[in-house]
């Protein structure tokens, strides 16, 4: 590993001046992804600012909504009573990502801005215009199966990992941010951006940009939820395809609903023309396989993941039935 200075302010506007001044400093929450990516020399930052001392962890009720601080654990979040009970989505998802001891490091702010998992960006001597700009995009004419169906370039066709995200977008929360020219609110669905000709910008977070909080609105999607996932193994595997569901139902017909697919493109993929609609059809099979096709207009393959053509709408089907059955 390179040399890198560490330091750990407990002023949050310490902690911002330290990275946007320095191109070369950046945020450490929990560390699962950051220092895995400085291990293999995929990012090398020579100034690491330690965000743990910020007062950043609470979980609150406000508002009409919940609260999540940018350093409440993952598994802290999935596991309190207030979530459970109001957005059992956003449990859901977070309990179906990683393992139980990276849930216990692994933050709110550094789970939505963790990094792809495209095995051409972790691999040093490989070309991927994420991790060196310019030197061309491995997987797109290579292994290419865990890649994007929706929202890619010719420059890059990495998903995004995130598992917490996609129940995030679904919900319509909102990032608060906290950056050198001072706060802003941020709706989640705008946090990722697609890869267009700069893929090495994940997101549209200014440089020395904090995330302090995210804010989740209360609203009817209480109980009939399902986060389906499907992955190569039952734990610790990231997802193929992964789909959100939140139905509002009155008796067996559909008020409202919030979808969103995970794994199919480089931001969490949020379906508004399926949710329309569904909005006023019956909760039945035949629905759920018509909203399925509608969410899958505009989906293309590559080599290797034409299987997700298939899989993404059958796992909407099924987050579907879930969701009903719930
Ligand atoms: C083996 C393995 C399996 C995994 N499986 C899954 C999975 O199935 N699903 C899933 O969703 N995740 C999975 N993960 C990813 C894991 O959830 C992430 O590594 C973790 O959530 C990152 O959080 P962190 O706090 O450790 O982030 P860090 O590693 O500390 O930071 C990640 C990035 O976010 C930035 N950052 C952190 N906090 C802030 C902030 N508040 N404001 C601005 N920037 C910030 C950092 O600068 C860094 O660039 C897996 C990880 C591993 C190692
Ligand atoms: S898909 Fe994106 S991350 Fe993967 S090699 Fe291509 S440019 Fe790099």
């Amino acid at each position: 590993m390179n040399q890198f200075q560490y330091i750990r302010p407990s002023k949050q506007q310490a902690a911002i001046e330290a990275v946007a001044k320095d191109a070369n400093a950046r945020f450490i929450a929990g560390g699962t992804n950051l220092v895995d990516l400085m291990k293999r020399g995929v990012m090398a930052p020579q100034k690491l600012v330690d965000i743990n001392r910020l007062p950043l962890i609470k979980i609150e009720h406000e508002n009409g909504g919940l609260r999540i601080g940018a350093l409440a654990l993952n598994s802290a979040v999935a596991d309190d009573r207030q979530v459970r009970e109001r957005q059992p989505l956003l449990a859901q998802a977070i309990n179906a990502g990683a393992s139980a001891q990276l849930r216990n490091m692994a933050t709110t702010g550094g789970n939505m801005l963790q990094r792809t998992r495209c095995p051409y960006f972790y691999d040093t001597a490989l070309p991927c215009n994420k991790r060196e700009p310019g030197s061309g995009c491995g997987a797109l004419e290579g292994i290419n199966r865990m890649h994007a169906i929706f929202g890619f370039s010719d420059k890059c066709i990495a998903v995004h990992p995130s598992d917490m995200s996609v129940a995030l977008v679904a919900l319509d929360a909102t990032v608060l941010v906290s950056g050198p020219k001072g706060d802003r609110r941020l709706p989640f669905a705008d946090l990722h951006r697609l890869p267009g000709d700069t893929p090495e910008k994940d997101t549209t977070l200014e440089p020395g940009e904090l995330i302090t909080a995210v804010e989740v609105p209360d609203g009817p999607f209480t109980k009939h939820v399902s986060y389906y996932k499907v992955r190569e193994r039952a734990s610790y595997a990231f997802a193929l395809v992964s789909a959100a569901v939140a139905l509002d139902l009155d008796g067996n017909t559909i008020k409202a609903a919030r979808l969103a697919f995970g794994g199919v493109a480089h931001k969490p993929w949020r379906l508004q023309t399926a949710e329309q609609f569904l909005v006023g059809k019956p909760a039945t099979e035949e629905t759920f396989r018509q909203a399925a096709a509608v969410a899958m207009q505009g989906a293309k393959a590559f080599k290797h993941n034409e299987y997700k053509l298939k899989l993404a709408p059958n796992t909407l089907i099924q987050a579907l039935r879930n969701a009903a059955a719930a």
